[in-house]
């Protein structure tokens, strides 16, 4: 038996953890269980971009990730970076375990506008699906509208559903059909 676990990478708004974990059970079919917090790997800050490095923490996923981790998604409110773009909402590993959403660029705050809970829920929301179903085999979509759609900017984040588009609903369901089969084989 294989389990569906959430974590937290450093100190993570707990209703964040819940909205997430929400998204995954409706979309995904697994309710997650939750796991740590983790602490933040020493050698992920980068000082110069005052940024945290998305693979670090994506490595000390894989390492820390329980046994019988069927999927281990984190959140951190950390803003990650990789080293050929300036940030990143997120990271996956493509068919892998261990998926990554950061909150920092979420939060309006970061625009310097007020909080807005409701649409930070909405952006977590789309940034889950869009991130677990990296682990789940899908590949970036060209419908704009679909979470699926790579957002370079908050503004093309917003532009994209809650939802996947029918084609990437289809991918989808056929790879857990596929571990359906392997619970009652
Ligand atoms: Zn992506
Ligand atoms: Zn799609």
């Amino acid at each position: 038996m294989t389990y569906f676990y959430i974590t937290a990478i450093g100190a993570v708004d707990p209703a964040a953890i819940k909205v997430a974990s929400a998204t995954i059970e409706t979309t995904f079919g697994f309710r997650p269980l939750q796991f740590g917090p983790l602490a933040m790997p020493p050698d992920a800050f980068d000082k110069v971009r005052n940024q945290f490095s998305s693979v670090a923490m994506l490595k000390e996923l894989v390492a820390r990730a329980p046994a019988d981790c069927l999927r281990l998604f984190a959140l951190t409110e950390k803003d990650l970076f990789i080293p050929m773009l300036t940030f990143l909402f997120g990271q996956a590993q493509l068919g892998g375990r261990v998926a990554l959403v950061s909150l920092a660029r979420l939060r309006q705050e970061f625009y310097g506008m007020p909080g807005n809970d409701p649409l930070l829920a909405v952006r977590m929301a789309k940034e889950t699906l869009h991130e677990v179903g990296h682990t789940f085999n899908l590949l970036h979509c060209t419908d704009a509208g679909c979470a699926m759609a790579l957002s370079t900017g908050i503004r093309a984040l917003d532009a994209k559903h809650a939802a996947f588009c029918p084609a990437c609903e289809t991918l989808l369901k056929e790879t857990l059909a596929e571990f359906e089969m392997e619970k009652t084989a």
